[in-house]
């Protein structure tokens, strides 16, 4: 039985894990890990070096030359890249268009679960992905599946990007995204997107980020020794 503490949550694209994650850290005093910022700082660097995730060859080759770090101020994770800032650009669309073809790669997949349970393997940590209840963190204490109706979450999350200057991407551009990533990820052969059979189901299709995070809070005060 493993001694830290680890709440893994996960669930469809937007539906507010990142969300719900921080605010639970930030209770408790855990660390928060954004497993999806490591999917996509990979696939920026594909983009950027032009990776064709096809060939096995290249991918191992790239893997070797990315270093993710996670830099946490205020419980707004930020990442590097290779030693550069990329946490702004990850969230445009053209990483959000490519990410899932790239995180349904077997290489990809293996070397950032592999780094994802190094991250947790001695802190009290609050993780958000597709495969953490049911890959990375199988053992963890607390897992919630997190769901909302795929046109609220477009809204939300389309909102979002318009406040951070976003005038480019339409609300039908990001109701797209949303249902070609909930497929790929759910479809997909290598850990795909699936609840967890002990994870607790939280959809807040109707719900506040304050009732949320009773809800959560009142799970985790349930399930935590
Ligand atoms: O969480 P976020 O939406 O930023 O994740 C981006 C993409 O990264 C997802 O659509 C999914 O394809 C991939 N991902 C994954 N496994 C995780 C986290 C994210 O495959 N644990």
């Amino acid at each position: 039985m493993r001694k830290n503490l680890v709440i893994a949550i996960d669930g469809y694209s937007s539906c507010g894990k990142s969300t719900l994650a921080k605010a639970l850290a930030k209770k408790l005093g855990f660390i928060y890990i954004d497993s999806g910022a490591m999917y996509r700082a990979v696939t920026l660097y594909f983009i950027r070096n032009k990776v064709d995730v096809n060939d096995p060859e290249a991918v191992i080759d790239a893997l070797q030359h990315i270093e993710l770090n996670f830099h946490s101020r205020d419980y707004q994770s930020h990442i590097t890249l290779n030693g550069e800032e990329v946490s702004e650009e990850i969230r445009q669309m053209p990483v959000s268009e490519y990410v899932s073809e790239v995180s349904a790669n077997k290489q990809v997949r293996r070397e950032m679960v592999k780094q994802q349970q190094r991250m947790g393997k001695s802190k009290n940590i609050v993780m958000d992905g597709r495969d953490i209840g049911t890959t990375v963190f199988k053992d963890a204490q607390v897992k919630f599946f997190m769901t909302a109706d795929p046109k609220i979450r477009a809204e939300r999350r389309f909102r979002e990007m318009q406040s951070k200057g976003d005038t480019t991407t339409s609300l039908e551009d990001v109701f797209e995204n949303l249902a070609h990533r909930d497929y790929a990820d759910t479809t997909r052969k290598e850990s795909p997107l699936t609840r967890a059979e002990d994870a607790i189901i939280l959809d807040n299709t109707n719900l506040t980020e304050s009732e949320q995070l009773a809800f959560a809070s009142e799970m985790v005060h349930q399930h935590l020794p």
